[in-house]
């Protein structure tokens, strides 16, 4: 740390119509649309350099200076790591694409990047004395906020859709959440967390709904960037469902340009990634629209890519655009075969979510979006073994008590 001073957050700022708010108290957000944290960065520029940072521990609190927890004494952490930016060869031959890699969130608290999220807000929430928090969750968010919650010693309620995956729903129950199913929609049980806000007195920990979450989101593009020595690679496709971890990262280029931290202005083209059983994103960007009509009827395996409104649509819209990328929905029906196609070239276990970039990378190489030489990453955002319906096999059966047919294995 330097002049004793752990953070650099300055205020928070709405992201739609710029109206500052202080940051020393509880937020959450302005005219129902989400806040930016702000921080000194010029400041921060003077004390702190980007060389400092590699005598540090590995992992997203090394950036401590632009994470927005006022005193180290609030930090709550399992033990985050740096995750792998991993050379895909044999998949990138499979695709025609030879600078494929994939970053790994799998190895996060919890076996998704929703960890990043959730160190940051609840960490925030014990600074700011919050001893009881809720969620609407159809996927691995609420066994990340159970697990940080359980950490600080928070209470935790979370509102489920009751088809939501079951290891997410036995996850937070084991680490003490209490948790309920809905026989309706996320929007359901997003309403059932607004209601309870009186008389529960919980602090809502949904997405975009607190301005923190993205800060934890945004570790990826500064590990991203470190890990790639300060030169961003030209493409970059992410799963999006509420879209913290696009929107997090494309604020992390920006504040590490305004730093001087980078080698090149190469910034990457954002793919947004999303299923065709719920495009939002896709259909009000090829719309030509900053606004996203919710999805009715949706539908995909992919847990996390099952947002039929994003609050924080116009987020996502202006940073694909402003990027030179695209939004873009791979086929459902087919998630399932490149998940697979991930998971037995190279060994990583890839989620379904992440599948969808699969899916997208193959079409824009073939459109000639992307170019087969072009340096790509993909985010698996998740574990794979988190998804155990999607998973399921029928393994053939040996009668151990018969001689083995060998010919037949
Ligand atoms: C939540 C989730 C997503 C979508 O993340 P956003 O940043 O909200 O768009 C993608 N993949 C997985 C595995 C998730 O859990």
């Amino acid at each position: 740390m330097t002049d004793n001073q752990d953070s650099y957050i300055t205020h928070l700022e709405s992201a739609l119509d710029g109206t500052e708010l202080p940051a020393g108290v509880v937020q959450t957000m302005h005219n129902d649309r989400p806040l930016w944290v702000r921080y000194d960065l010029a400041a921060l520029r003077k004390n702190v350099t980007r060389d400092a940072l590699a005598d540090r521990t590995a992992g997203m609190w090394r950036y401590r200076e632009l994470l927005p927890v006022e005193s180290d004494e609030h930090i709550v952490s399992l033990g985050e790591t740096m995750t792998p930016v991993l050379k895909c060869d044999r998949l990138g031959q499979q695709l025609g694409a030879s600078n494929l890699y994939i970053k790994d969130e799998s190895r996060l608290p919890t076996g998704s990047f929703k960890a990043r999220g959730m160190a940051i807000a609840v960490s925030m929430a014990k600074q700011f004395g919050i001893q009881r928090v809720a969620a609407p969750t159809a996927g691995n968010a609420g066994g990340a906020l159970a697990a940080y919650a359980a950490r600080a010693g928070i209470e935790c309620y979370l509102f489920m859709p009751a088809d939501t995956p079951i290891v997410n729903q036995y996850e937070a129950a084991l680490h003490g959440a209490k948790v309920f199913l809905i026989d309706g929609l996320i929007n359901d049980c997003g309403r059932i967390v607004r209601e309870g806000k009186e008389p529960m007195g919980w602090f809502d920990m949904s997405t975009l709904k607190e301005p923190y979450r993205i800060e934890g989101k945004k570790t990826m593009g500064l590990e991203l960037a470190e890990q790639m020595h300060w030169r961003l690679p030209d493409v970059i496709l992410y799963p999006t469902g509420g879209g913290t971890g696009l929107i997090g990262m494309c604020k992390a280029f920006d504040e590490l340009a305004t730093l001087g931290w980078l080698e090149t202005d190469n910034r990457p083209r954002m793919y947004a990634c999303q299923s065709s059983g719920c495009p939002p994103i896709v259909n009000a960007f090829e719309a030509g629209e900053r606004f996203a009509e919710p999805v009715t009827d949706a539908r995909t395996i992919a847990a996390g890519l099952r947002v039929p409104g994003a609050v924080g649509d116009f987020m996502i819209l202006d940073a694909v655009r402003a990027s030179g990328g695209k939004a873009m929905a791979a086929d459902e029906s087919r998630l399932k075969e490149w998940m697979s196609d991930a998971c037995e070239l190279e060994g990583i276990s890839l989620c379904p979510e992440s599948a969808a970039c699969i899916g997208v990378l193959q079409r824009a190489l073939a459109e000639g979006e992307i170019k087969p030489n072009e340096t790509i990453v993909i985010f698996n955002t998740g574990a794979a073994q988190k998804y155990v319906e999607v998973m399921k096999v029928d393994l053939p059966m040996i009668d151990h008590t018969k001689p083995i047919d060998w010919t037949a294995l």
